[in-house]
């Protein structure tokens, strides 16, 4: 059965050729999200996939939120939002971590989440892990507990899964 989800969740996600730029294939959940079945399916292999006992799931803007929210919900466990830079009304930790070409920021509520918390965190793709290894050093920050991160799909090719494993960071994806 859960292999019927992975192909409905994969057969929604449509690749699209050099956005944002030349070179890069955009995976457009757009569809996914736009098909009741292929949404649910998609909650529903990431709340199979995740450990027991989440008091909180953190969602990356903007497509993390997403799928992070109804996740939460169907775990009994708050949402906590990574926000990029200037959005946050409150005192934030910031994180900034390096892309391809520059760098980027991501800010986290410094009272959002307890030191003693077990959270896992939610994206959509998981590209070359910088963006979910912003969101652990942020958690480290705090002292929380990373127990799980999990995306609804991983580009092997570019290596994240690997990046994470170094950083001692276990994941998985509703499809790869
Ligand atoms: P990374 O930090 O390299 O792992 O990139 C992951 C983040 O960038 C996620 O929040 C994704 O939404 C977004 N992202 C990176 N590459 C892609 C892609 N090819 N298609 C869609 N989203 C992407």
């Amino acid at each position: 059965q859960s292999e019927a989800r992975k192909r409905l969740i994969a057969g929604l996600i449509r690749d699209v050729p050099d956005f944002p730029k030349p070179g890069v294939t955009f995976k457009d959940i757009t569809p996914l999200l736009a098909s009741p079945n292929g949404f649910q399916a998609a909650i529903t292999e990431i709340i199979d996939a995740a450990p027991r006992d989440i008091d909180v799931v953190v969602g990356m803007e903007a497509r993390g939120f997403i799928f992070a929210s109804p996740v939460a919900l169907a775990l009994g466990a708050g949402f906590v939002p990574v926000r990029k830079p200037g959005k946050l009304p409150g005192a934030v930790l910031s994180q900034s971590f390096e892309l391809e070409y520059g760098s980027a920021e991501l800010n986290l509520h410094a009272d959002a989440i307890k030191p003693d918390a077990r959270v896992l965190v939610v994206d959509d793709v998981l590209a070359t892990g910088g963006t979910v290894g912003a969101t652990a050093a942020l958690l480290k920050q705090i002292g929380a507990e990373l127990v799980h991160v999990s995306v609804v799909m991983e580009l092997g090719f570019l290596g994240g899964r690997e990046y994470l494993v170094q950083r001692g960071i276990d994941s998985s994806s509703a499809i790869l």
